[in-house]
């Protein structure tokens, strides 16, 4: 047992801890509000700015505010920086990754987005939640344990990435370079503790469309349920009525004009992670459209994926686990040119499950069904054990500070940690709670980010043995 555990429970040095955050709250803010002030959105390449000069700025400007707290910090090519709180000869043991770019404003703001406005107990503007309030909740429960003399044994390192939003490759770079901490967490997700992330598979089909299909399209990302689709025919005024209302939630209707019919597919969308919260437009079109053309090809590829069906069934790759729940997947875009028509899936299978056994059936599938098969992406699953020391721990420190239940949470995406050995998501959104992510008027409460400071500070204590 840890001496932390028992000071935790008898509260003494905490209620120090807690108060030095709570009384310094407004400090907090304004870092926060320095960091917001950088509209760190991806940009062009530059000489040591890979992700373009803002988010490039926001990681320097997040190390001098590391830097003045007397933390030990290192810019590693502008992907990457590092704050420890000893020197680097005491290997960190912790690792506590945020990143620092954003998502673009959009429209719709009603402050500016890039400065923090507080009203009515909100703090809003772009990366208030995502991921810049957790980071400065970071430094500043760092700020605290400095201040109140109650100082780790083990060694603490900050990692502040600057692409989370566009693929991660700063922590691929990283992760090149430098070893991880052997216990990572990233507040960059959703409390309780996200330990489970589904696999997931890219694949798109592709195959000679029917010479009566002038152009069949609909989706525009392959990781949602696509709303629309449309197709072309020339086909003069094909009957559409028998589809009108056969697929529940997408309406389908039609429009004729010089000897062609134009089908519309209208449904709704969802991420792909959640798809039965959609009505997937492109399988119910092209169920309509195989039954009108008599087409082979789009007949098989609606069998593999009929309208309604998101767990695979028809494709052969229906599987789940106790962990994280059955596979999911949807057929999200269709496409042609050139005679071509290719449609692409998305499929999110259980973490006790490698894609080596889902790809084979599905190539089985596709080729009896004259379909050819491309593997676009393999991302395999990411699990971190519930009984591990890391997630007792951590789901302990969120009881204590938040006096709710703690629980493992799995999910059909991915976060920050997914490549990772063993990192897992903790924080900074609290259950239940608002926060418009990547949204216009973005914010985090003032309430919420106090809260995340003191879970990171008693996080810290607990895993790093502070006395
Ligand atoms: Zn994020």
């Amino acid at each position: 047992m840890s001496p932390m555990k028992t000071n935790n429970r008898k509260g003494m040095p905490m209620d120090k801890i807690f108060s030095y955050i709570d009384s310094h709250a407004d400090d907090m803010i304004s870092d926060l509000r320095r960091l917001v002030r950088v509209p760190s959105i991806m940009g062009d390449a530059a000489e040591g700015a890979p992700f373009g000069e803002m988010p490039a700025r926001a990681l320097s400007e997040m190390l001098d505010m590391c830097s003045e707290a007397g933390l030990h910090v290192r810019n590693i090519d502008g992907y990457v920086g590092t704050a420890d709180l000893y020197p680097a000869e005491k290997t960190p043991e912790l690792g506590i990754l945020c990143h620092l770019d954003v998502v673009p404003e959009g429209s719709g703001w009603s402050v500016p987005p890039f400065d923090l406005t507080e009203k009515d107990g909100k703090l809003l503007g772009r990366g208030a939640i995502d991921d810049k309030g957790p980071a400065a909740a970071v430094l500043w429960a760092v700020k605290a344990l400095k201040a109140t003399g109650l100082m780790p044994e083990k060694n603490l390192r900050l990692i502040f990435g600057t692409n989370e939003e566009n693929g991660s490759a700063d922590l691929a770079y990283y992760r090149k370079k430098e070893k991880l901490p052997e216990m990572l967490f990233t507040p960059d997700g959703s409390y309780p503790i996200i330990n489970a992330e589904k696999g997931m598979l890219r694949v798109s089909y592709g195959f000679r469309a029917n010479p009566a299909i002038i152009s069949i399209r609909g989706g525009n990302a392959v990781n949602a349920v696509p709303e629309y689709a449309e197709a072309v025919l020339n086909i003069p005024n094909a009957d559409v009525s028998a589809y009108a209302e056969r697929f529940e939630g997408v309406t389908i209707s039609a429009e004729y004009s010089h000897g062609i019919t134009k089908i519309t597919a209208k449904g709704r969308g969802a991420h792909a992670s959640t798809p039965e919260n959609g009505a997937n437009a492109v399988t119910a079109l092209i169920s309509a459209v195989a039954e009108i053309c008599g087409d082979p090809a789009l007949t098989a590829l609606s069998k593999m994926f009929p309208y309604g069906e998101t767990d695979g069934s028809a494709a052969g790759i229906k599987c789940s686990d106790g962990i994280s729940g059955g596979l999911t997947t949807v057929l999200s875009v269709i496409d042609s040119m050139g005679g071509i028509i290719e449609a692409k899936q998305d499929v999110r299978f259980p973490v006790e499950k490698t894609s080596g056994d889902i790809l084979p059936l599905l190539e089985e599938k596709a080729s009896a069904a004259g379909l050819i098969l491309n593997a676009d992406m393999i991302s395999e699953p990411h699990h971190v054990p519930e009984d591990s020391e890391l997630i007792r721990k951590l789901l302990e420190v969120y009881e204590l500070v938040t006096g709710e239940k703690g629980h493992c949470v799995a999910i059909g995406g991915g976060t920050y940690v997914h490549e990772t050995e063993n990192g897992v998501a903790f924080g900074a959104e609290f259950p239940g709670e608002e926060n418009n992510m990547h949204g216009a008027d973005e914010f985090i409460s003032r309430e919420s980010l106090i809260k995340n400071a003191k879970i990171f500070a008693a996080a810290i204590c607990s895993l790093c043995g502070a006395e």
